[in-house]
């Protein structure tokens, strides 16, 4: 894929930008988000750009499964495997600003519900 095309975390995956990654497999990366909401903020990203989750298809159904179970072990290796919470913002009006497909994994902190 040509650079301009690039995501900013497929740029971030790829090593051009800099990024404190956590975890990395053949179908996701995940590092620290550069602007956390807890003492535990951490993006898992896949390496497919899939923009938003509604643009996700059935074959992908295999990469969300792995998504979820890589984000439990990523939690509970960050120490909070007991208590976390996972968020997806799908589309600019529910909070999304990057649109490739992220996790947001939340934890370190009591958690409020419902989320604002
Ligand atoms: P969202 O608003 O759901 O699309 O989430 C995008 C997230 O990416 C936000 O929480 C930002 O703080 C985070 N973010 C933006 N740029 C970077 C970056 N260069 N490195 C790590 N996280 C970033």
């Amino acid at each position: 894929m040509s650079d301009q095309k690039k995501t900013l975390f497929e740029k971030i995956i790829d090593r051009e930008l800099p990024g404190t990654i956590v975890h990395e497999d053949e179908h996701c990366v995940a590092f620290r988000d550069v602007n956390p909401g807890a003492p535990i903020h951490i993006l898992l990203v896949p390496r497919k750009p899939i923009p938003r989750l509604c643009d996700a298809t059935p074959e992908d159904q295999p990469l969300l499964g792995h998504l979820m179970l890589t984000a439990n072990r990523i939690a509970e290796a960050e120490g909070v495997g007991e208590a976390f919470r996972l968020v997806v913002n799908n589309g600019a009006e529910a909070g999304q600003s990057v649109f490739h497909l992220h996790l947001h994994i939340i934890g370190g902190r009591a958690l409020s519900w419902p989320p604002g």
